[in-house]
């Protein structure tokens, strides 16, 4: 049987290989890398894999994003302590806990899962990891955002939209920064960087991905 301490070996042994390969940063994304139990957000059959550099099926045709992938979100968010941050496909609710961790106990993070029994699981993970006050997760459409916790400092989107949503984008703030998933058509999708300023938006690539689609009524 594998203990907490096995677990914590194999995760710092992940977070060094990360930051060996550029992925992780920053000091408070590297510790919330290194507390984040991601073990705890995967069905016990894929357990072992873990803190493997991979992304893993969470069931229902889903994948909870390869930790390299969550790192380089984390980091290209520039997140700060008491942010409020939108994720779009909550998934297991991993990447939303590390997100919680990056900007601390004042900072609050909503995230939005389409397929409830997920969203279910991740509410009672997040829960079971002590993130329920601080990461709120909500079943449905996120294509069309959150408009009832509008405006956010951060939107990130954990799965691959035909184009930018208007509507979420739409509720990032004044210098707010927004990451998601594109598909360029031919099977490739790029993750691209939105910055709000004022009414423009500087929009920027940060290279390849591969997501699941977004569904819902901006998805496919
Ligand atoms: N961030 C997740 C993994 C995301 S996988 C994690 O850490 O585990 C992408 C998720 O987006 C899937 O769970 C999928 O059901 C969800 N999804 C797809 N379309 C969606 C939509 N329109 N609104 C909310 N969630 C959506």
């Amino acid at each position: 049987m594998f203990d907490e301490k096995d677990w914590e070996t194999k995760r710092s042994a992940l977070v060094r290989h990360l930051v060996r390969e550029g992925y992780l940063r920053t000091k408070e994304v590297i510790e919330a890398m290194s507390k984040v139990r991601r073990h705890r957000f995967v069905p016990l059959f894929q357990r072992m894999a873990a803190y493997e550099d991979h992304p893993l099926s969470i069931g229902h045709d889903q994948t909870i994003s390869a930790p390299h992938m969550v790192s380089i979100m984390a980091e290209r968010l520039e997140l700060k302590k008491g942010q409020r941050v939108l994720e779009v496909g909550g998934g297991s609710g991993y990447h939303a806990a590390v997100i919680a961790e990056v900007i601390g106990r004042t900072g609050h993070v909503y995230t939005l899962e389409i397929i409830p029994q997920l969203g279910e699981m991740a509410r009672k993970t997040l829960e079971e990891e002590g993130y329920a006050e601080r990461v709120t997760v909500i079943v449905g459409d996120g294509s069309v955002g959150l408009e009832e916790h509008a405006p956010f400092d951060r939107i990130f989107v954990a799965c691959a939209a035909p184009d930018i949503p208007p509507p979420i984008v739409a509720q990032l703030k004044d210098g707010g920064i927004m990451l998601v998933p594109v598909d360029t058509g031919s099977g490739y999708q790029e993750l691209l960087s939105v910055t709000r300023c004022g009414r423009e938006l500087k929009v920027s690539s940060e290279g390849g991905c591969v997501f699941v689609p977004l569904r819902g009524k901006f998805g496919f």
